[in-house]
């Protein structure tokens, strides 16, 4: 719409839509910006115009008539369009508590539900833009919040950036394959490792659908097509794992028991001699980042390891 008069002010805004014919013009620019088109016979081209029915636009070819209006809030009404227009810029400008009475006033109407009618239908629309422009973290003011409660298109938005991933290929980007091979376990093969972010409770923690999940349980949801029920335990007792054939579905007390007869009341995933070194090297001066990418896991656990360490 850029190309399209944006009035900044009330007398910018008298002086562009003067009359109905303004008005209908800035609609036809607006809905055909290379030129008029006919809806019934797909030609293009000048249409007829019509001077004591400024909404209308016909075909020379097919002679069918398109209306201005058509899908706005002022399709099918009687009410000038400099009147809708008028209404609209006040209803986008005004503090919402503007009442009926008043409105039908500034709008030097005659009939009271003529005046509610078109509160209201702007109202509504512009409402419902904002409710979903706020959904896509946007905002409608000023001439936007005209256009929408007009009901003209104001949506050529889309937030900019990079199309979302699959989930699987997000997924797989954080996944180190070269993980150890449990020593208890020692015919599983090596663990497949997360090395994305870590929750509190040691598991690997991945965002899908907004929502944050364990990062095995995402593991088993890719490689089965579903969820596991109602958990996803280790058979390499290793809580940063994600390889599906190192997980089995058990219940929650089955899972408690599972670490219980395991040893494990709190999280480790990693060796004492490897949480040795970490407490070693890091005294040593080396970063964190550099021993977590050395031992193949996520900087975050490095972190919670020393935390712990500390503790
Ligand atoms: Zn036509
Ligand atoms: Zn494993």
């Amino acid at each position: 719409m850029s190309d399209l008069p944006f009035p900044r002010s009330l007398p910018e805004f008298q002086k562009l839509f003067p009359d109905d014919a303004a008005c209908a013009a800035y609609l036809e620019a607006a809905k055909w910006r290379e030129g008029f088109v006919c809806g019934h016979c797909n030609t293009a081209g000048d249409p007829f115009r019509f001077e004591a029915r400024p909404g209308v636009l016909r075909c020379r070819k097919c002679r069918k008539d398109s209306r201005l209006t058509a899908g706005t809030v002022m399709e099918g009404t009687h009410t000038p369009l400099s009147v809708w227009f008028w209404a609209a810029y006040l209803v986008s400008s005004q503090t919402p508590g503007m009442s009926a009475v008043q409105f039908q006033r500034q709008l030097g109407l005659t009939r009271y539900e003529t005046a509610f009618q078109i509160l209201h239908k702007l109202r509504d629309r512009l409402e419902s833009e904002r409710g979903f422009s706020a959904l896509h973290e946007l905002t409608v003011d000023g001439w936007q919040a005209v256009r929408a409660s007009l009901g003209l298109q104001v949506r050529p938005w889309s937030k900019p950036g990079p199309k979302p991933q699959p989930v699987a290929a997000r997924f797989a980007k954080f996944v180190n394959r070269d993980g150890p091979i449990p020593a208890h376990r020692p015919d599983l093969g090596p663990c497949h490792l997360w090395t994305g972010a870590v929750r509190k409770d040691g598991y690997g923690a991945f965002t899908v659908n907004s929502k944050t999940e364990q990062a095995h349980r995402v593991g088993f949801k890719i490689a089965e097509g579903r969820w596991p029920e109602p958990c996803a335990l280790h058979h390499c007792d290793n809580r940063l794992c994600v390889r599906r054939s190192h997980l089995f579905e058990g219940s929650r007390p089955e899972n408690t028991a599972d670490m219980v007869t395991k040893g494990r009341g709190t999280a480790r995933t990693l060796s004492d001699e490897q949480v040795s070194d970490i407490v070693r090297r890091k005294a040593a001066g080396e970063t964190q980042t550099a021993i977590a990418a050395d031992l193949g896991v996520s900087q975050a656990l490095v972190s919670l390891e020393l935390k712990r360490r500390r503790a």
